[in-house]
């Protein structure tokens, strides 16, 4: 009787180690790179999965990319037959149905309008081509002003309507042409990051052309380091780097998308009171939020607005954004009182 308690006790024993080695084995947990090209850009998503199963990440790429390719149908310029593309044809006056999805972030467009006061405006598309930043051929030159004068009397969010039931749009005048390149990436941020959620991987960052959302942390304790760029349009360089968790980063910026002409800078990014490109110091602007689609076109929206008006603002709105601007040969950091917490340079 004696050894056969004995023999259970081993047993138990026995079973009670391999179960503490299985809890305590520190599972290694590999990171996960998948990368592509989207909306004239690229895509980096970075993943670690929660236990040691692996993740198949060939048909959790082939789910992005058509995740991504769906959104671009719907919102893309640079498509014919894109919501947007087949609303910039559409008649005056006369409602259009969209997608649900085209449909929220033209609303987040036009609240982000409301509260910048016009600085962010969708409607720009036609200025946007003009300047020869938009689908048409990259032209280099500055356009006559009369041109510039009749095309922004014609525009502005005001002149765009949403209907609820069903999602719709409509114009007030022919030539309003939608653009949603200030918002349509962090969207797309977005809807990457809610697609990870939904295949259970809960630690990741994704980033599409700069915009950047992150979840969970990289390793144990660590959450995810990400770079600010120095605006240099010759060179890339890190000029910051902050630990993100479960918050999205957007930047815009006048140097990547520009042309000089004279010595002046013509940038992507058009002041829709003006009809022209922003003419002032602010470099670029990166701000925190906790969508990547409202990070990105408040990005715009500051962009517009410049180095004081936009620091205001954000102060106001209690945004966490960080300033690059121009000083002589150089560029002096500015941030809102929000962003102070992520100004601790983590350790690598
Ligand atoms: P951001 O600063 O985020 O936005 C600046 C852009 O917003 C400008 O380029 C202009 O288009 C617009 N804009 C300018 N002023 C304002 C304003 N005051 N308010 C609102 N918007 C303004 N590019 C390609 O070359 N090929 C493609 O096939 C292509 N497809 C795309 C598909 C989609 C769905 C989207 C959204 C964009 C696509 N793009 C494409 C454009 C490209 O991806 C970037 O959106 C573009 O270069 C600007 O992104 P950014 O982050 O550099 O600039």
């Amino acid at each position: 009787m004696k050894r056969f308690f004995l023999t259970i006790l081993i047993l138990l024993l026995l079973a009670g180690g391999i179960i503490y080695l299985n809890k305590t084995r520190v599972v290694k947990k590999e990171l996960l790179s998948i990368s592509g090209t989207t909306m004239g850009t690229s895509y980096h998503i970075k993943l670690v999965p929660e236990t040691e199963e692996n993740i198949d990440s060939s048909t959790l790429k082939v789910k992005i990319d058509s995740r991504l390719s769906e959104i671009d149908q719907k919102m893309s310029t640079y498509k014919e037959n894109s919501d947007i593309s087949r609303f910039n044809r559409h008649v005056a006056n006369e409602w259009m149905t969209i997608s649900a999805e085209t449909f929220t972030v033209i609303a987040m467009g036009q609240q982000v309008s409301k509260i910048s006061d016009g600085a962010f405006d969708i409607t720009v598309g036609k200025l946007v081509n003009l300047w020869g930043f938009g689908p048409a051929i990259h032209i280099e030159a500055i356009p006559d002003a009369t041109t510039i004068q009749t095309l922004l009397s014609q525009l502005g969010y005001h002149k765009l309507e949403l209907g609820q039931t069903p999602p719709a749009l409509r114009k007030a005048n022919k030539n309003i042409y939608l653009d949603l390149s200030a918002i349509a990436k962090g969207y797309a941020v977005d809807a990457i990051a809610k697609l990870l959620l939904e295949n259970q991987i809960n630690n990741f960052l994704v980033e599409i052309g700069g915009e950047i959302i992150t979840h969970g942390e990289k390793r144990q304790h660590q959450p995810w380091v990400v770079g600010i760029e120095s605006p240099l349009s010759q060179q890339r360089s890190i000029r910051k780097r902050l630990q993100l968790q479960n918050v999205a980063m957007a930047t815009s910026g006048d140097y990547r998308n520009y042309f000089e002409e004279q010595g002046v800078r013509y940038s992507h990014t058009i002041d829709p009171a003006t009809g022209y490109p922003i003419k002032h110091k602010l470099a670029s602007v990166t701000v925190i939020a906790n969508s990547c689609m409202s990070a990105d076109a408040l990005a715009t929206a500051i962009m517009v607005m410049g180095p004081v008006k936009g620091l205001e603002f954000a102060s106001q709105q209690q945004l966490a954004i960080f300033m690059l601007v121009k000083q002589d040969d150089q560029f002096i950091e500015k941030y809102s009182p929000a962003f102070v917490p992520y100004l601790k340079t983590p350790e690598e």
